[in-house]
């Protein structure tokens, strides 16, 4: 058997952590069986659904590089289709049409509520005979579920978990305009494409039980289920608004790289001993539905920046030049020359122990393209006393007869000076940091005056000299 799984988001928003955290295992497991990982957009609420929030769940699944195999499916394409299985359905006697108006079912509802006992469809034309239907009154069609027995879900996370069917009343498989109801869709679906294991948030359980009497009254055969608990914030209350960044958009925004959002997600709900850090590759090798957890999961963002960091600095220069290269052209407000790109990319290995986002990345980095003379930030200013500014004046004589502009050979004069002054060498490089970068942290302070080159690094001296 191929493995079939699939992503179905109902695009009515961007695509939230939760969404990105089922994608992923529905897609690891996919790719640990060598199967298939499908996407369907289901867009059968109309007036909830947008083509901008398609958007930004392709946005989001391509950011988190989670390949789909073949066609987004549009489920509300395939309503025709949804309805000529309710056609089947009544024709295997296993749907009715319901001609209860809604004020009839009111009142229906309103006589549970008096008696206590619950609010269900009461089944009124299960077995009547149609020629009794009013004239002019479009019926809904409704599955004429099982009265007795129970419904069972065997869950990959939740065990199995049990319904007895006189507990469950007989739903609505098409609505009397024609239109299929969200259930139902789901189902035939999930069967035309195959799916063989269904990976979901776990607020979808109680829909399996009626998911799986369609099934049941088809005569197909149901896929496996394995339901997710959902992710919580730091405090431990439901995932909300509260708790900020529920959007995979907005971690791409804070700096945080694809392959760190996909172990950190995995770890989320997903545990393999006590690994942490956990490549992609090793967790296709790893990934099984029987280790989610069953409990929900907190959210930590102190730990996802850990990841971050340790995912940066594993990161290939040249495509971190280009993953921060957005940021801070943003922040320049326009495009890096071929130079500057060049400058930024061999500026990278020293920012790369340091940061632990890209926007942190991106606001080291902004000294590279600064127009002189530098603002300086405040700790700088304080760093640049007369006597600092004396000091930087004679460094930079020294530094001016160099034959070799080498991060090496530029520490060697630092040192020399230092020496000679009786000083420590922090209170020389200190000085020299705020006047090259207009602040007190930096990559090492000899590799960014080589990177800068001689002239600019002569020429940010100068800016903050004794003469000035
Ligand atoms: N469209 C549903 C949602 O976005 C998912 C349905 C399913 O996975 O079966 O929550």
């Amino acid at each position: 058997m191929t493995v079939v799984t699939r992503f179905a988001p109902s695009p009515t928003g961007f695509l939230h952590i939760g969404g990105g955290r089922t994608a992923l295992f529905n897609w690891l497991f996919a790719k640990h069986h060598g199967g298939k990982f499908l996407l369907r957009i289901e867009d059968t609420d109309r007036a909830r659904s947008t083509q901008a929030a398609v958007d930004a769940i392709l946005d989001g699944l391509k950011w988190l590089e989670l390949e789909w195999d073949g066609e987004a499916v549009s489920q509300f394409a395939r309503k025709d289709r949804h309805a000529e299985v309710v056609r089947q359905m009544l024709e295997r006697g296993q749907a009715y049409r319901c001609y209860a108006t809604p004020e009839e079912l009111e009142a229906m509802r309103e006589e549970q509520k008096a008696k206590k006992l619950p609010l269900r469809y009461d089944g009124r034309w299960r077995d009547r005979d149609p020629s009794e239907a009013p004239a002019g009154v479009n019926p809904v069609i409704r599955l004429k579920a099982p009265q007795t027995g129970e419904t069972v879900i065997r869950d990959h996370v939740q065990g199995e978990v049990r319904v007895q069917n006189a507990e469950l009343d007989d739903m609505i498989l098409l609505r009397s305009d024609g239109t299929p109801t969200y259930l139902l869709a789901v189902v035939v679906d999930d069967y035309d494409m195959g799916v063989t294991h269904v990976v979901r948030g776990d607020d979808h359980l109680t829909n399996t039980f009626r998911q799986l009497q369609i099934y049941h009254a088809m005569g197909w055969t149901p896929p496996e289920y394995a339901h997710v608990p959902l992710i919580h914030g730091p405090d431990g209350a439901k995932l909300s608004k509260r708790h900020g960044a529920l959007g995979i958009d907005a971690y791409r925004d804070m700096g945080f790289l694809p392959e760190t959002m996909r172990n950190y997600l995995l770890r989320l709900g997903w545990g393999h001993g006590d690994a942490e850090i956990i490549s992609t590759e090793q967790a296709i090798a790893w990934f099984s539905l029987d280790a989610i957890g069953r409990s929900p999961s907190r959210l930590d963002f102190p730990k996802m920046e850990n990841l971050n960091a340790h995912y940066i600095r594993e990161c290939e220069d040249t495509r971190l030049t280009t993953l921060v290269l957005p940021f801070i052209e943003k922040k320049l407000g326009r495009a890096l020359d071929g130079g500057e790109r060049d400058l930024l990319h061999r500026a990278i290995p020293g920012f790369k122990p340091r940061v632990k986002t890209l926007v942190e990345l991106a606001d080291g980095a902004m000294f590279l393209f600064a127009k002189r003379p530098l603002t300086l930030d405040d700790k700088a200013a304080g760093q640049l006393t007369p006597e600092a500014r004396a000091q930087l004046t004679v460094l930079a004589a020294r530094f001016g007869a160099l034959s070799e502009w080498t991060a090496a050979a530029l520490e060697g004069v630092v040192r020399d000076y230092a020496e000679q002054a009786g000083l420590k060498l922090g209170k020389v490089a200190q000085p020299l940091r705020a006047a090259l970068t207009g602040s007190t942290v930096s990559p090492p302070i000899f590799e960014v005056a080589e990177i800068l080159g001689k002239s600019e690094t002569l020429a940010r001296i100068g800016d903050v000299g004794s003469a000035n």
